[in-house]
């Protein structure tokens, strides 16, 4: 169902208002000089919003934590310098004081606390009369109604200048990614609430530099609104996630790469062939995985047929398989022709698993 929400642009005076909105700086502050040369060289590519991380959310103890409200006034060192407008992150009441104190223009609101509704609510208490633009991010966890809370939380308490970042999920599995993008979340957030802005986060996503432009493109080509990218003046000696900031240079030539493609819903929704696409892309990458699955069960039946001796190949029962296989395919509106290509071609995978398992050499010891 839609939620309707009543809300303000998120985008500030002075900001171009064309997409994509960039967000930039460095995960943390980490001193005057560092923040200056970053914004400076931010600035003169166009940016307008600056983002560092005051107080820092380490996953492990040890790691640094941001150096807090000392930090402040080299934002407002930003602001002066460059013109730019500031953000940070806010993940109690005392940063929300602390940041309105020392004028920051912007806020958001990191995973860790969306996946937290007694932080989120107090927060949005916190701001309640304030008319500042928040952002926030989606929970660690794919949780989509978690992060749909967090806006609403936001909104009841009168926040009417709103955005969502995706920063991607954690898994447990590796992946090739710090933080898992399952595209279908933000998607789908975009379908519930079809106004809210959307701001992707590629250097949470990626957790290194490689792929920062794959994922901005895809953001680009799913109609996001923004992106928000960690960049940093050194990034080789920063205090956190140096692995995926990039120099302000960098970040300048990567920008450039990102082709903005006519989208069919030039009404800020996400695109429908480009939702459709991820939709497929989903569904192949399940095939593939039962296809995985499917082929681990061939090779225990080759072991088993090794260890009891019988030969590979049992014809009655792979024509059994085969005329099932055709019946019900043509029950679901599939060609017998297809059905018949695909079953032969697992079928074959499958001997050979089978084969190989079977004729496994024994290493001597
Ligand atoms: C950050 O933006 O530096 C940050 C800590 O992000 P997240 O909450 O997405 O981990
Ligand atoms: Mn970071």
């Amino acid at each position: 169902m839609e939620i309707k929400l009543d809300l303000k642009p998120f985008i500030l005076d002075g900001v171009p208002k064309e997409r994509p909105l960039i967000m930039a700086g460095p995960c943390s502050a980490e001193s005057e000089v560092q923040m200056i040369e970053t914004a400076k060289g931010l600035s003169a590519l166009g940016i307008k919003i600056f983002r560092a991380g005051i107080w820092k959310p380490r996953t492990r103890p040890g790691t640094f934590e941001g150096y807090g409200s000392m930090a402040l006034p080299w934002m407002k060192s930003v602001k002066d310098e460059t013109g730019m407008y500031t953000a940070t992150e806010v993940a109690n009441v005392k940063h929300v004081w602390e940041a309105l104190k020392y004028g920051i223009d912007i806020l958001w609101v990191g995973a860790r606390t969306t996946a937290n509704p007694f932080a989120v609510q107090e927060i949005a208490d916190a701001l309640k009369g304030v008319d500042i633009p928040v952002l926030i991010k989606n929970p660690v966890n794919p949780d989509l109604d978690l992060w749909i809370g967090a806006i609403e939380r936001f909104y009841q308490a009168g926040i009417t200048r709103l955005a969502a970042c995706h920063r991607g999920f954690s898994t447990y599995e590796k992946s090739v990614y710090r933080n898992d993008p399952n595209w279908q979340l933000p998607i789908e957030l975009k379908r519930r609430i079809p106004n809210i802005p959307m701001i992707n986060d590629p250097s949470h996503i990626c957790g290194s530099r490689e792929r920062l432009l794959e994922v901005s493109q895809k953001a680009m080509d799913l109609n996001f609104d923004g992106l928000i990218i960690e960049s940093h003046c050194n990034p080789e000696i920063a205090m956190s996630d140096a692995k995926q900031q990039l120099t302000p240079a960098s970040l300048g030539e990567m920008l450039n790469k990102i082709v903005l493609r006519k989208t069919e819903a030039e009404n800020g929704s996400i695109s429908t062939l480009e939702e459709l696409r991820v939709q497929i892309d989903k569904i192949d990458d399940t095939i593939l995985d039962i296809f995985e699955t499917r082929m681990k069960i061939a090779d225990q039946i080759g072991l088993y047929k090794k260890e009891h001796n019988i030969a590979i190949l049992q014809s009655k029962r792979w024509d059994n398989i085969i005329t099932k296989r055709l019946e019900m395919g043509e029950k679901k509106g599939l060609s017998a022709e297809f059905i018949d290509i695909v079953f032969r071609a697992i079928h074959e995978e499958s001997i050979d698993h089978q084969n190989k398992v079977m004729n496994k050499k024994e290493v001597a010891i």
